[in-house]
């Protein structure tokens, strides 16, 4: 048996290894020079920065995967937990820690926040009861609807609820009575590229990923993962073609035809760790889905900053004024939010070697719509200023003059890079129930030998996901195999 996985991502290099370590013969096939896709890497003038995702959940699942190919996961990566693991900006002056453990943390929101410990602890009891069943019932195998399935989801929506499934996020939230508490609690949304105002108010148990079971850090920055992921697959006897683009792929009655400008494979199965509708394209469907299914997307600058700042840790938010209106914008209107709330992720707090001495690389991100559109300068300019407008009007520190390396990544560049449909970063949003159950299958529904793997399709975005995306296919895989 020889497959084929096109895409270096953390979903595909994940699968490659598990099915080198039964014994399938596997290529990866990658676009681009290195291995990570969207979780890129950038070394310059002294600054190094991860280019995409910044917090690390599940790492066990990472573990678990190079364990289950009977190696040492330490003899390639390691990580720790975060005793912080975001700070919460408010207005000037204010802001408040999450921290490694829900009662610390209850106990911060007591104090900064004036919210009941005890309010807050049993609020959040009731999304850890259903995080439990989902896990169960959504992340693990193939959404097969079988006896176990079905009895799972019985008891999902019996401890859910029925009205949380229909009640958005944030009218669930509304009952925190407490405004800041609440945009806390609803930016879990975004962890899905979705909207609080529509997705429904069962996600809310994604807070329990990083308030129960803990936010980490990579040693050495998140780019070690898929560099370790890359190892373990070359032990393991993967090979790796880079510089590799598919243009093409021929889905045949008995054969598998897939085009690079210079050659032609020719797989008995075929893995596309590549964006589900961008994988649709190279088939030759004419993708009709609108842009309206699409998660959001993102503006980032990498910035080298000269200068430290105390008030700032490894993760974190100043809010938007009105974060509903930011939503509405990014999905209503279509257009990058006027007040956006801004994430910057600071990974020389830790590791002091991604920045010259004295300095901080930051990372700053504000949330926009996926689009077609290529963004201006003139846009990034007036983003920009904003940015720094904020960043004064919290810090009383001008930071326009301080920074002196900068890259930006918008959602055509992130299109163009990873393959990522118009920029969305985790495939369909989440918005309703029903966009969560149609979430992509891992088998095509018509070629029985063409599956997919990574942050598009299911079991979700992100990295431990997709990572679980890859794993479960190949297991998937070798069953069929057998
Ligand atoms: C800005 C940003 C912030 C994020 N923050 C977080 C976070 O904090 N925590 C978290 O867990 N996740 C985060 N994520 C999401 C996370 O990065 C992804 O869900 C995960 O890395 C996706 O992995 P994947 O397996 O889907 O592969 P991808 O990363 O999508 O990789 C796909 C690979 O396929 C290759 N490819 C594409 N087209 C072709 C082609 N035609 N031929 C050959 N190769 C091709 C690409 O070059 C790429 O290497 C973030 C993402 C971004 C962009």
């Amino acid at each position: 048996m020889n497959i084929i996985i096109i895409g270096s991502g953390i979903g595909g290099m994940a699968c490659a290894a598990t099915l080198a370590n039964s014994g399938v013969k596997v290529k990866v096939l990658e676009q681009n020079n290195d291995v990570g896709g969207k979780a890129g890497n950038i070394q310059q003038n002294g600054y190094e920065f991860d280019t995409g995702p910044s917090l690390l959940t599940y790492p066990n699942w990472f573990d678990d995967l190079f364990i289950s190919c009977g190696k040492n996961p330490r003899d390639y990566f390691d990580y720790i937990k975060l005793d912080n693991v975001t700070r919460y900006f408010f207005e000037k002056g204010k802001h408040v820690d999450v921290l490694g453990d829900l009662e610390s943390t209850a106990e911060n929101f007591e104090k900064e926040l004036g919210v009941e410990k005890t309010m807050f602890l049993k609020y959040f009891k009731k999304w850890e009861n259903i995080y439990e069943i989902s896990e169960k019932v959504f992340l693990e195998g193939d959404l097969k609807i079988d006896f176990n399935f079905i009895k799972n989801a019985v008891k999902w929506v019996s401890v859910s609820g029925l009205s949380n499934i229909f009640k958005s996020m944030a009218s669930y939230n509304k009952r925190l009575q407490n405004p800041e508490l609440e945009k806390i609690m609803n930016r879990f949304a975004t962890y899905t590229g979705s909207s609080p105002y529509e997705t429904p108010a069962f996600m809310n148990q994604l807070a329990v990923v990083e308030m129960v079971l803990g936010g980490f850090y990579p040693k050495g920055g998140v780019f070690n993962l898929p560099k370790a992921l890359e190892s373990l697959c070359l032990d393991l006897g993967v090979e790796f073609e880079f510089n590799c683009k598919i243009e093409k792929i021929n889905m045949l009655k008995n054969s598998i035809e897939i085009f690079s400008s210079q050659k032609k494979f020719s797989p008995q199965k075929l893995i596309s760790n590549v964006d589900y509708y961008t994988t649709q394209h190279l088939l030759g469907k004419k993708s009709r889905k609108s842009r309206t299914v699409l998660s959001t997307s993102a503006i980032v600058f990498y910035w080298g900053v000269k200068s430290e700042f105390n008030q700032l840790k490894l993760h974190n938010i100043l809010f938007s004024e009105d974060y509903k209106k930011e939503f509405s914008e990014i999905f209503n209107d279509e257009n990058i939010p006027k007040d956006p709330t801004i994430y910057i992720n600071i990974s020389s707090k830790i590791d002091s070697n991604h920045a010259p001495k004295g300095s901080e690389n930051w990372f700053v991100m504000i949330n926009v719509p996926a689009q077609k559109n290529l963004i201006s300068d003139n846009q990034i300019k007036l983003i920009k200023d904003l940015i720094i407008k904020n960043v004064y009007n919290k810090f009383d520190v001008n930071i326009e003059n301080l920074i002196e390396f900068e890259e930006i990544l918008t959602p055509n560049k992130l299109f163009k890079k990873t393959g990522s449909y118009l920029g969305s970063l985790y495939g369909n949003h989440q918005n309703s129930i029903y966009s969560i159950m149609k979430r992509k299958k891992n088998q095509d529904q018509k070629f029985k030998d063409l599956y997919y793997v990574g942050g598009t399709v299911h079991p979700g975005g992100g990295m431990p996901l997709a990572l679980r995306s890859g794993v479960n296919t190949a297991n998937k895989i070798i069953n069929e195999i057998r």
